[in-house]
């Protein structure tokens, strides 16, 4: 048994948070020690919770299409791992949407899991919660989601920024339309760069 496989049994087993899920734990993570490619996303909504895969929603088409990717490669383990930053369904808001992903669960897991994956060559940082996780970290000066999606360049070669591919981006592209122009191509390229590494 690999230290990676011990870990992701204890990940399965884990209760830390269950009080406050209202669908129980059932983490959702897909990692490997030979990925590439990491996706640092949200927390799973109620889809991926039944099918315990990660995208396999309109939110992954959406991210796929940015990607060029097809699902053969975006779900092959050995070559891209899929780590949000709450591995379980965290719930709804009382305003409406998905609750932030459980507090709890980085900290307990997410520095462990990437010490088992030493071939990651490039982290997508997908959405706000991951972004402002990683820059606490990082210790990167504050910026809103816009600002360092379109200033990817300075987080290359290791993170690149994006946006969580939900529906509501949709909006976001079409009022930030060098996205597609200038970030999707290089963000194919940075993948590629990473696979080839
Ligand atoms: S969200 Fe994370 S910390 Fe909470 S029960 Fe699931 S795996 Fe454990």
């Amino acid at each position: 048994m690999t230290a990676l496989a011990d870990l992701l049994r204890e990940v399965r087993a884990c209760q830390l948070c269950a009080a406050h899920l209202p669908l129980g734990p059932r983490p959702v993570v897909h990692v490997s020690a030979t990925a590439r490619l990491l996706i640092a996303s949200q927390a799973p909504g109620t889809k991926v919770h039944q099918l315990g895969i990660s995208f396999w929603d309109a939110s992954g088409d959406r991210l796929r299409d940015w990607l060029g990717m097809e699902k053969s490669v975006f779900y092959d383990e050995s070559q891209v791992a899929i780590l949000p930053m709450g591995f379980c369904y965290p719930g709804r808001l009382e305003a409406g949407g998905d609750a932030p992903p459980r507090r709890e669960c980085a900290p307990q897991w997410r520095d462990q899991l990437l010490a088992a994956m030493p071939a990651v060559r490039l982290t997508l940082l997908v959405g706000s919660y991951s972004l402002d996780y990683v820059a606490r970290r990082e210790g990167w000066a504050k910026a809103s989601m816009t600002e360092r999606v379109h200033d990817f360049r300075s987080y290359l070669p290791r993170h690149f920024p994006l946006p969580h591919p939900s529906w509501r981006t949709g909006v976001w592209e079409r009022r930030n339309p060098w996205f597609v122009t200038d970030v999707l191509p290089a963000l194919r390229l940075a993948v590629a760069d990473a696979f080839a590494r």
